[in-house]
């Protein structure tokens, strides 16, 4: 009798270590699709190339779709053995073109950039997706649930290169999110000016809905902030 409980208890318990386990084992909990205005990847950080493909359109473009933690930290690099291969994303180049394009110099089509970001980011969603899931996710995410720029617009928010208070920015991004909590970054034009550079936002899991974000990097803005034109 005293060995049969014995025995159950520690199945249970090792039950309860494999369960504790996968917890633990979780490879991330939540994304952030970050998006950056294409008129502010120019100033004392970067010089602006556009991609050999043209000019992107006037709209914000993704930067990132990070599989994040919720205490902020993003992992990296998490499969060296699983690398770029662009063919498996035949069908969502044009799109991939218009929707995540590298404007880093020297010009590039931006296939450097997605074989990047898919080591460094995308290997760390593997449990929910595999390279093509990934992208056609980041793209349908960006694509379905709020046009920043439209939003913006709406509120009398504009890439003229005029100024706007950061509360005011922060306040109708807000809205313009259904009301969740999203981030700002700032970057410095070339005379050292504060400017609206990308929005952080935050994604479930697996990739359905918008949620609030967890924890949101520095803004590194100033209380007035300049939206340059593009
Ligand atoms: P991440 O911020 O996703 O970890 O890394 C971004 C990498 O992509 C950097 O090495 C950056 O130089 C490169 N990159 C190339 N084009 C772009 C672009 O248009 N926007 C951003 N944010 N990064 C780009």
């Amino acid at each position: 009798m005293e060995t049969k409980f014995n025995c159950s208890t520690f199945i249970g318990l090792l039950m309860i270590q494999s369960v504790a386990l996968i917890c633990v084992a979780q490879d991330y909990d939540f994304f952030y699709l970050v998006q950056q205005w294409p008129g502010s990847y120019s100033g004392t950080q970067h010089s602006r190339c556009y991609p050999t493909t043209g000019k992107p359109a006037q709209s914000f473009t993704i930067s990132g779709f990070w599989p994040s933690y919720n205490n902020g930290s993003i992992p990296t690099y998490c499969d060296p053995n699983n690398h770029f291969n662009e063919t498996k994303l035949s069908d969502l180049i044009s799109y991939l073109q218009t929707d995540w394009p590298s404007l880093a110099c020297p010009s590039s089509n931006s296939t450097q950039l997605w074989g990047e970001e898919w080591e460094k980011h995308g290997t760390c969603s593997e449990s929910g997706f595999d390279q093509h899931s990934y992208f056609l996710e980041a793209l349908t995410v960006k694509d379905s649930f709020v046009d920043i720029l439209q939003m913006l617009q709406v509120d009398g928010i504009q890439p003229d290169g005029r100024v706007y208070n950061l509360n005011s920015l922060i306040y109708n991004l807000k809205s313009a999110f259904y009301g969740y909590n999203v981030g700002i970054e700032c970057n410095e034009d070339e005379s050292g000016n504060s400017q609206f550079y990308q929005v952080y936002s935050c994604i479930d899991r697996t990739g359905i809905s918008l949620i609030d974000c967890p924890v949101l990097p520095d803004a590194n803005c100033s209380d007035s902030v300049v939206f340059p034109s593009f």
